[in-house]
Formats: structure tokens, C-alpha cells, sequence
């Protein structure tokens, strides 16, 4: 074993202590995966959850990390259609058993035995990582590594969450972070008017709401100039959810897109009636993702980045909790 290769790697090694860092084995790929040389990693309010422990059921320790940028380092036995050297985007959904009836009807999603990376399989935060190349996605050019990496879930999650937001002319975003500022743009170029809504006083992201096209930002508990047709919360706040009920017009969706969110308030039936419909979006397809990889370049979505060594990836979480990162966040372990 004298010359096994070691990296360097952030684990989740206790739930509610920061990350360790690490000298880690470069594993080897299976039969269906590809070692990864990691370029970029986003940094994902998933792995908050991850670190702080609202979320329990992936493994420990964990490398987390889930919007992985990297190139072809060696490949497995199986795997077919990719080569060393080539970049692939690596996305939270990193397995399904296939066989379901979910995974046999289109929705992969919401399969029981999924397996998701920086979860349940060690993801990005490190030099190196493996993932099953099946669920790998080819990256648009015209993105560099830092760019692209917010793609791949705050950007396909938010697409998807845009699409069950049905075809409402008028959106409202709750929470402006890194998967709203890419959703903003999409819906900006399918002709929707987009009304932002996030922390009191956070300036900072109502400018940037406002330069992507935005028609209105303000703060969450205000009432937007006009009713809204539907609105996605990427906030973990449940009382998010009968204000944006309030803020919205009969008919209207009202999306809750992120995995984790504080207990929902009670509140009148009156928020809900006039056939308002109240849903979750959870997790992705690997269709939506190569339909939104196909559309962020025609938009051109351009992403917003604040980029970190590995070794800040503490910081990176800290800033991400208080609301202090402009857009997305990105490790870039190289
Ligand atoms: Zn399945
Ligand atoms: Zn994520």
C-alpha cells in the first residue's frame, strides 16, 4: 500500500461540528465509474443541512459537495462513451435502482433506494471523486469550471421547480441565493416577470434580483405590487409558506424546492382556497438535467460565483448560513 495516492479532502466527520479536513485514499472506480480530478465544487444549502444534521440518513463520515466540475482521471471497466481528460458535470442524483415503478415511469427522482452524492456517496469537496457515469452530464463550453459548477443543482433543481411552477406569467422567488438568481433569468427569458423577495434589508441580493430582470424586489413579508401566479421558495422557512400563499392570486402554485425546511406554521384554509396548490419539488431526473444544460446557454444563463479554496470550504458554509454570498458559492480544490 506504500504508494497509494492521497488527497486532500472536507469531511462531515460529526453532524453540527464544521468539516475536518482530511488525508484522504484517491479511490478507484468501479466497473460503471469515473475518478474524477475535481475542479470546481458549488457549494449547495443541501450541504448545510448535510453538515448541520436536519439531515440524517447519508453516511458518516462524508465528503459532501454535489455540483462536482472535474475531468476524466480513469474510468471503470464498463463505462462507455467518455474519456480521459474530458469534463463532466457530477449532480446530486448519483444513482437509482432502475427498476421501481418511479424509475420505469419517468420520475427517478423519487426513488427509494436513490442514492445521492455527498450523502450517501462521498462527493466534491475533495481533489478527487468517483461517480456512476451514468448519471454524469456533459457541461455546456462557454462556462469555466467555477461557472459551470452552480449549474448542475441549484440550477437544475430550480429549473425543475420552475416547470411544476406551471406556465405563471407572474413568479415570485423567496430567497434569492444561487438556485433564484439562475431560475430569475431563465424565467426573465420565457417572458415571465419575476418579483424577488428575500431577507430583510439584504440589499446585496435585491440589487442582484433587480439587474437580472427582476420587476420588484423587496422583503419576504411584503406583499408583492400585484398578486403572483406562482412562487418558488428556496428559503428554509416555513413561514414562508402561507406569506407566499398570501402574495398569490386564485389558481396560483406556491413550490417549496428546498429538502429541508423549518415546521410550517398553521394558517387559515383561506390562504389555500381559490384552488391554490401547495407541493414540493425533491430531487432531479437525469432529463431535467440534460434539458436545462441544453437551455442555460441559450438563455445565456450566466452564473454569479464566489469562489473558495478547499480549505475554506468552513467559511464558505458560514457565509452561505448568514446569507452572505452573493450568487453561489464554489470550492475550487485545485
Ligand atoms: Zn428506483
Ligand atoms: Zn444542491
Amino acid at each position: 500500500m506504500a504508494d497509494t495516492q492521497l488527497m486532500q479532502a472536507m469531511q462531515v466527520v460529526r453532524r453540527g461540528a464544521p468539516l475536518e479536513p482530511m488525508r484522504l485514499a484517491v479511490p478507484a472506480p468501479g466497473p460503471t465509474e469515473l475518478l474524477l480530478r475535481v475542479h470546481a465544487c458549488g457549494v449547495c444549502r443541501t450541504d448545510l443541512h448535510v453538515a448541520d444534521g436536519d439531515l440524517t440518513e447519508g453516511k458518516l463520515p462524508v465528503v459532501p459537495g454535489h455540483e462536482i466540475v472535474g475531468r476524466v482521471a480513469a474510468l471503470g471497466a464498463q463505462v462507455e462513451g467518455f474519456a480521459i481528460d474530458q469534463r463532466v458535470g457530477v449532480p446530486w442524483l448519483g444513482r437509482t435502482c432502475g427498476a421501481c415503478h418511479y424509475c420505469r415511469h419517468g420520475r427517478e427522482n423519487l426513488c427509494d433506494a436513490a442514492r445521492f452524492t455527498g450523502y450517501h456517496l462521498d462527493g466534491g469537496y475533495a481533489q478527487y471523486a468517483l461517480a456512476d457515469a451514468r448519471y454524469c452530464f456533459a457541461l455546456p463550453d462557454g462556462y469555466d469550471d467555477a461557472h459551470a459548477a452552480p449549474l448542475l443543482c441549484a440550477g437544475l433543481i430550480g429549473y425543475r421547480a420552475l416547470v411544476l411552477a406551471g406556465d405563471a406569467k407572474r413568479l415570485g422567488l423567496y430567497g434569492f441565493g444561487a438556485a433564484a438568481h439562475i431560475v430569475a433569468q431563465v424565467a426573465r427569458y420565457q417572458g415571465r416577470e419575476v418579483y424577488a423577495f428575500t431577507r430583510d434589508g439584504d440589499d446585496a441580493a435585491q440589487r442582484l434580483a433587480l439587474k437580472l430582470g427582476a420587476a420588484w424586489a423587496g422583503a419576504s413579508g411584503q406583499r408583492p405590487p400585484e398578486p403572483l401566479d406562482a412562487a418558488i421558495l428556496f428559503a428554509p422557512v416555513g413561514a414562508l409558506v402561507p406569506a407566499a400563499l398570501a402574495a398569490t392570486a386564485k389558481g396560483a402554485t406556491v413550490v417549496c424546492a428546498g429538502i429541508h425546511m423549518s415546521e410550517i406554521p398553521a394558517f387559515p384554509y383561506a390562504l389555500l382556497w381559490g384552488e391554490r396548490t401547495l407541493r414540493s419539488v425533491a430531487n432531479l431526473t437525469r432529463r431535467d438535467g440534460v434539458e436545462f444544460l441544453r437551455l442555460a446557454p441559450r438563455v445565456p444563463v450566466a452564473t454569479e460565483v464566489e469562489t473558495f479554496r478547499l480549505d475554506q470550504a468552513n467559511e464558505a458554509l458560514g457565509r452561505l448560513r448568514a446569507g452572505r454570498i452573493n450568487g453561489a458559492a464554489v470550492l475550487l480544490p485545485d
